[in-house]
């Protein structure tokens, strides 16, 4: 006797092979048979003909490390289709959080993942997964050892490499977070502290990795002017360290970068996995992107921390350094330069001061103000102090269909999750996009295309076993709905709008959307606790 079956509908099955009319037995949580089932007995069953049955959606990148914990977590996320998140991206996890530096950490977290409070900071990866596991997940998670917060540990805001103290105490922690089941290790090197890194630095932080097979996920250094040699860098970094890179949020901002560094990328990407390098990359499907506002100031000035960049802020001599900088640099992220104030939205204002700028451009504020912009981005960050996000509009529409078309690049969302404020439309939406804009409306990929980025190919990279493809002995993780009625309802202006459309949604058999309503559900684990990494 099955628990469901569901019967007749067309199966994508995550590996990319065209689709196949089958039916499907769940029982216990698995996918018991796949084929023509029509003797078999179940508790209930769903006719499915005319439909679309696709593994569950994995988003390899995403922030929700902290969001996991509050009420309401997962409607978001099994709305767009997804059954399994990776978390801890971009150099950024939430474990370990401990020692002399923990508050300096939480601080420069909390854009990302929205504020850390002491229940939430754990000493351990081990700690971590416990207590999100007791909780009752509505779908699976993963989590990425962030460098960021570990080299944030290990020496706090500082420049430069680290001492052989310091680095041992930074591998120390990341082969703890390994054994305690991390899927992989993710760099933010476009964000202090490890911007300070040099190439050396760098691989002798990640030195413990050398032929492990365990991933690293890149934030690179730049991804303006400075793109294609942030990339260049990496490949050296995966040449030197043999296990798998993935480039993640692969872009290029500003217009005069547009059309150009992307396609270079994608052919030194292709080079290097030709030489056998296990390379590949990933995009989400926006033109704009959403991160710490504080990202578009010259990285030195972050040193020691968000405390110290607020007094800096407010220092005449420190200004006038950071508008020079910013007026010309290129040699760091220097986002205002290449899109323009006009581009650069600011988001999560919690002062009575500027709260009511929410989700205005710094361009907006200072019009309204009567300031010039420099002064208005320095007094609304020291005002802030610096806990601001923002939305920026940076890349190219055709640059992004070029990475969607590419056979070695995924699909994430790079979702945040601030405590307040808007957020990026991508929280709620890229799965359902994906679907809609890409596969439906635009035809940039076939449907079996689309889903594999988001199932197969996903669970290939992070080596999870049981997910991403439609086979018997894998878990029930399934999606039944008609592409043509995926629709991502949230924008710019109003974000905070679950996607529609998906009919069925099941979590290891767990049936959390019914009939297009949601139900939730606790089904979900935390992934490497089982995945034995
Ligand atoms: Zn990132």
């Amino acid at each position: 006797m099955l628990d469901t079956l569901i019967r007749g509908a067309k199966i994508v099955d995550g590996t990319g092979k065209a689709a196949f009319t089958a039916d499907v037995g769940i029982l216990d949580g698995m996918i018991e048979a796949v084929g023509n089932l029509s003797g078999a007995q179940a508790f209930e069953t769903i006719e499915a003909a005319g439909r679309v049955l696709t593994p569950g959606f994995i988003d390899m990148h995403r922030h929700a490390d902290a969001a996991l914990f509050r009420e309401g977590f997962g409607e978001a996320e099994l709305c767009q289709g997804l059954t399994t998140l990776v978390n801890g991206n971009c150099g950024m996890s939430l474990a370990p959080l401990s020692g002399a530096h923990a508050d300096e950490c939480a601080k420069y977290l909390a854009p990302i993942t929205g504020n850390i409070p002491p229940e939430l900071r754990f000493a351990s990866i081990d700690s971590y997964f416990k207590a999100a596991q007791g909780r009752g997940l509505p779908l699976s998670c993963a989590e990425l050892i962030g460098m960021g917060t570990l080299r944030t540990l290990a020496a706090g805001f500082t420049t430069g490499d680290l001492s052989p103290l310091e680095l041992r105490d930074l591998h120390y922690h990341m082969e703890a977070a390994l054994a305690d089941g991390a899927c992989g290790v993710s760099l933010g090197l476009g964000y202090a502290p490890e911007i300070f890194y040099s190439t050396d630095g760098l691989v002798r932080a990640l030195a413990p990795l050398h032929r492990s097979g365990v991933p690293i996920c890149v934030h690179m250094r730049q991804e303006g002017d400075g793109v294609v040699d942030a990339l260049r860098e990496m490949l050296e970094v995966a040449r030197a360290l043999q296990t798998p890179l993935e480039i993640s949020h692969l872009k290029a901002i500003g217009g005069r970068n547009a059309r150009k560094a992307v396609p270079e990328m994608l052919s030194l990407i292709e080079k290097a996995r030709q030489d056998g390098l296990d390379v590949m990359c990933d995009v989400y499907p926006y033109t704009a992107g959403s991160t710490q506002l504080i990202h578009v100031l010259p990285p030195e000035f972050q040193e020691g921390g968000t405390e110290a960049l607020t007094k800096r802020l407010l220092d005449d001599a420190a200004r006038k350094e950071m508008r020079a900088r910013m007026e010309a640099g290129s040699d760091f992220e220097n986002i205002t330069l290449l899109v323009g104030f006009d581009n650069v939205v600011a988001i999560g204002l919690r002062t009575d001061e500027y709260r009511r700028f929410e989700g205005k451009s710094i361009a907006e504020i200072a019009r309204t103000l009567q300031k010039d912009p420099f002064d208005t981005l320095f007094d609304l960050l020291a005002a802030e102090q610096c806990g601001t996000g923002m939305i920026d509009y940076i890349s190219d529409e055709e640059d992004v269909r070029d990475i969607l078309r590419t056979p070695f690049s995924g699909v994430i969302s790079d979702a945040t999750y601030p405590s307040g404020g808007r957020v990026h439309p991508r929280v709620y939406g890229t799965f359902a996009r994906l679907i809609e804009k890409y596969v439906v409306q635009e035809r940039v990929l076939t449907l079996e295309q689309a889903v594999h980025k988001v199932t197969g190919h996903a669970a290939d990279r992070f080596g999870f076993e049981k997910k991403g493809v439609i086979a018997a002995g894998m878990d029930a993780d399934l999606l039944l709905f008609s592409p043509e009625n995926i629709h991502e309802q949230g924008t710019y202006a109003r974000p905070n709008l679950p996607a529609t459309g998906f009919d069925e949604v099941f979590v290891l058999g767990e049936r959390v959307i019914e009939n297009g309503v949601y139900r939730g559900g606790s089904s979900g684990e935390m992934l490497g606790a089982r995945m034995g990494y």
